[in-house]
Parts: C-alpha cells; sequence; structure tokens
C-alpha cells in the first residue's frame, strides 16, 4: 500500500523529496486518493486537474533524478481560489455569466507558484465573485466544513480552506476583501493570511473591489504560511498597486521569540456582540503570549462601528464598476434568443448573476448615482480614513493587535442566507483591515465544545508580515495542543 502524504505539511514534503524518500508523483497520487476518497463529502473542488498535476510532479523528479536543487516548494500540492487567472482549465469566480471561460493568461501569483515547482491539484469552490461569507453563494455547489459537514465553511474562499484542512492539498490561495481568507480559516482550523495591501500582485485576480481585495495563502502551519509568502510578494511591473518595498525573508523571521513584543486589545472588539466561549479562547491565547514575554495593553479602534456600514458602500460601489464588464460580449455566458443588443446586455446579466451579486451591483450603482454619490460614497471614504487613522494610533502603542477572527463558529448551511445583514455581520472583526489595508492572519487556537475550530486574529503594521508570523508562530509553538483533524472518514 501506498503511503498516505495528505496530512503532510510542505516543509515536510520537502524533507521527503529532499532525503529521495518520496517522488513528486507518489505524493501527486496520494492527493488525488484523498481527494477522491473525501471531496464527495466536503465538495471543495469545482475542477480537478489530474493529469497537469501529475506532469507537475513528473517535471520536480527529473529534476531531481537529474541531480538538480529543488525549491522549498517544489512537488508541494497546492488549491487555487476560482477568482484566480490561469491558463489551464476555467476561471469561473464559480459564476454562471463565467462558464466555461478560459483565461489567456496565468496571475503573478501563479507563475510564480510555478515557477517554484508547485503541483496545482485544481480549482476550489467560494462565493460567486468572492461576495459573501459562507461559499453558499456559489453557483456550483456548497461547501461544507470538514469539522461538521451540516455546518459552513465560511467564505468567501470557502473552497480553498476546507481544501487545506480535509488534507485534500498541502495548502492554497484565495482572495480577502472584508475577510474571505481569514474568517474561513477560523471556521475550518488552519492557518490563514491577508497580506498588506500592495504587498502582493493582484495582477490575474478577478477583481471584485480593487481598493480592497488582496490576494493570500491557508497553510497548515505558520511554518508552511513563511514559505509561500516568500514566493509570491514582492513588485510586480504588471500591478501598478503593488509596492516596491523589500521582501525580507519570511521563514527567517520565525523565531520563537516575543518578548519585544506589545500586543493590543481593541477595547470595541470584546463587547457582548462576541460569543462568551470564543471570548474565553482568544483570553487563553493571549495568555500564552503574555507567558511567552509579550506585553498586553488595551488600545481603542474607536471607529469599529461604522466599519461594516462603509464596506458594503465601497466595496458594493467598486464591485459595479468592475462587474460592468461581464455583458455578455468579451466573456463567458450570453443569454441567447434575444431581439437586440440592450435585451441581450439585460437578460445576460439577469441570467448569468445570482441574487447577492445583483443586490451589490444595485447598491453600489445606487450610491455612485448623481445626489447620492456625497451623502454616501463620499462621506464612507472619510469615515475609512479615520478607521485606518485609528489603526495608525493604536499601532503607536503596540506592534500587534490580537482580536477574533470571527464573533461565531460556524454556523449551520441555510441559517443566515435569508437575511443579508445577519450574514454580513460575520466579518465584524475582519473588514476594517481590509479598509485600513494593513496585514492580517488567523491561527487556530482550539475546538469548542462542539468541535468546531476557533480563530485568533492578529493584525499588524503596514508590511510589517514578518512581525505577524514571528508571533503566530510562538503561539503555535507554546498553545499546548494541537487540533488534530476533522473525523472525515
Ligand atoms: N464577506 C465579505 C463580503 O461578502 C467579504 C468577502 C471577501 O473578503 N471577498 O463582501
Amino acid at each position: 500500500m501506498a503511503r498516505d502524504w495528505s496530512s503532510a505539511t510542505g516543509h515536510e514534503i520537502h524533507d521527503a523529496l529532499h532525503h529521495g524518500t518520496a517522488t513528486a508523483s507518489d505524493i501527486t497520487q496520494s492527493f488525488l486518493r484523498r481527494i477522491e476518497a473525501v471531496d464527495g463529502k466536503v465538495r471543495a473542488y469545482v475542477d480537478i486537474w489530474k493529469d497537469h498535476a501529475l506532469k507537475q510532479a513528473e517535471n520536480v523528479d527529473s529534476r531531481l533524478k537529474r541531480g538538480q536543487t529543488i525549491g522549498p516548494l517544489a512537488g508541494v500540492p497546492f488549491a487555487i481560489k476560482d477568482v484566480l487567472c490561469t491558463k489551464h482549465g476555467h476561471t469561473t469566480c464559480c459564476s454562471r455569466i463565467l462558464k466555461g471561460y478560459r483565461s489567456p493568461f496565468d496571475a503573478t501569483v501563479i507563475e510564480r507558484l510555478e515557477q517554484a515547482g508547485v503541483v496545482f491539484l485544481g480549482k476550489v469552490n467560494m462565493d460567486e465573485f468572492a461576495m459573501g461569507s459562507s461559499t453558499e453563494n456559489s453557483s456550483v455547489q456548497v461547501t461544507r466544513n470538514p469539522w461538521d459537514l451540516k455546518c459552513v465553511p465560511g467564505g468567501s474562499s470557502g473552497g480553498s480552506a476546507a481544501a487545506v484542512v480535509a488534507d485534500e492539498c498541502v495548502a492554497s490561495l484565495g482572495s480577502d476583501t472584508g475577510g474571505s481568507i481569514r474568517q474561513p480559516a477560523a471556521l475550518c482550523g488552519c492557518v490563514g493570511m491577508k497580506p498588506t495591501y500592495g504587498r502582493v500582485s493582484r495582477y490575474g485576480l478577478v477583481a471584485f473591489a480593487s481598493s480592497l481585495d488582496q490576494i493570500g495563502p491557508f497553510t497548515k502551519d505558520v511554518e508552511d504560511l513563511a514559505l509561500v509568502m516568500n514566493v509570491i510578494s514582492g513588485r510586480d511591473e504588471r500591478d501598478s498597486t503593488s509596492a516596491d518595498i523589500p521582501v525580507p525573508n519570511y521563514s527567517q523571521a520565525l523565531r520563537d521569540d516575543i518578548s519585544d513584543i506589545t500586543v493590543g486589545l481593541p477595547k470595541e472588539y470584546y463587547t457582548d456582540a462576541l460569543n462568551p466561549e470564543m471570548r474565553q479562547k482568544i483570553e487563553s491565547a493571549v495568555k500564552i503570549l503574555e507567558a511567552r514575554g509579550a506585553k498586553v495593553i488595551e488600545v481603542s479602534l474607536p471607529h469599529t462601528e461604522y466599519a461594516i456600514a462603509v464596506y458594503y458602500i465601497i466595496c458594493t460601489a467598486e464591485a459595479s464598476a468592475n462587474l460592468a464588464r461581464f455583458d455578455g460580449v468579451r466573456y463567458g455566458y450570453r443569454a441567447p434568443k434575444v431581439a437586440d443588443v440592450q435585451e441581450m446586455y439585460a437578460k445576460t446579466k439577469t441570467d448569468g448573476y445570482g441574487r447577492e451579486v445583483q443586490r451589490r451591483i444595485l447598491l453600489g450603482t445606487y450610491v455612485l448615482s448623481s445626489g447620492y454619490y456625497d451623502a454616501y460614497y463620499l462621506k464612507a471614504q472619510k469615515v475609512r480614513a479615520l478607521i485606518r487613522k485609528d489603526f495608525e494610533e493604536a499601532f503607536q502603542k503596540c506592534n500587534v493587535i490580537a482580536t477574533p477572527t470571527s464573533p461565531t463558529p460556524a454556523f449551520e448551511i441555510g441559517a443566515k442566507t435569508a437575511d443579508p445583514l445577519e450574514m454580513y455581520l460575520s466579518d465584524i472583526y475582519t473588514i476594517s483591515v481590509n479598509l485600513a489595508g494593513i496585514p492580517g492572519l488567523s491561527v487556530p487556537c482550539g475546538l469548542t465544545q462542539s468541535g468546531l475550530p476557533s480563530g485568533l486574529q492578529l493584525l499588524g503594521k503596514p508590511f510589517d508580515e514578518a512581525t505577524l508570523m514571528r508571533v503566530a508562530y510562538a503561539y503555535e509553538k507554546n498553545r499546548g495542543f494541537d487540533i488534530g483533524k476533522p473525523p472525515l472518514t
């Protein structure tokens, strides 16, 4: 019986390949078997790239056979959120409007990982155009939380988180506009990071809200997170918003020493809205940081209460502009049997978009329209500046901020679909971070009584991902438990 590699981390796989105890092909086969065994339950993948993955694995094996050295991620199996453009397979954002669409180019992150020798297993599920917090807005399927198949995996990158946690890949890529990496990472129980706006090129990321979107990784531990960030970070000529700021070696930043760190706890986040069990998890996590020598202080983010309102004005405004290009002419789906071009546009959009995407386009068009622009959009931009200033002031007093990632653990499928506002509230702790453009990560901080994961969110100063990862690493090393694996088989 061939060995099962599916629970291995990237650094373990690298060691095995380096020492010749496994081939990249064996490892890829093992993941394909795992997907075969569990994806019928989890439903993370929307497209499995079996032949492509095996070919990439063979390339790594032939390098090894020729005695060439391989990079730390060579032969490591990844999954890709279907919002990233890939030449191979389709790129659909899990929307009917992009059904069958093939991108003529690869996103920069895909290109960089491919150069690093990564094996891509396929594309994973998401809320349509990344709009949602539960992956229930996908036009393809509903992904399940591997810990409890009745529950959602979070969203919008629910497929990316579920695939990592169900051992259907080692790591994956997602996008985060208001929490879509950190929230599903917390609800499924893995590490997920939204880098600083500009740290990772967005070239080839289908845009939802361009001033908020960032690409980031999901991994099984912080060590793997650093390895992926080493590859995907840095300036890209093809994305003018990518920053020309040197990228440190994140792996070297991981030290179990946080005695120089001050952790800020924002008083506005620890209110009655926070589920008591989640509060207790975060308090225990903070105690561990304190025991490792970190100083803990209270900070204030006074404009927190406006974050959700501001976010839903800005993200819908930007989405209404970004999604205008899907008109049935250039991409994907076009409505048949129409009398003229106007009817073609209208019918394509009506049939092609799901309800949440339509709601956002309508809201966005409204807040940008003449007479409402000043009252909504402009005012939201002003409050966004105040939210950013809150963080700047808090970071005068501390190096990282610790919060819950999500106010509750994973909820049941269908529980919030009838009430969009209730769904929007799931992002209360993650949204301000995108408005401010700062980096944030989520690291598992234990299981609740009912056996569902919870996440500790750590926020950092712009472009200081290294400190964030160091604190997360120290926590992971000293938290004294491992959440284990979901009981899938
Ligand atoms: N849940 C938020 C929304 O629906 C965030 C989504 C995201 O980060 N892509 O917009």
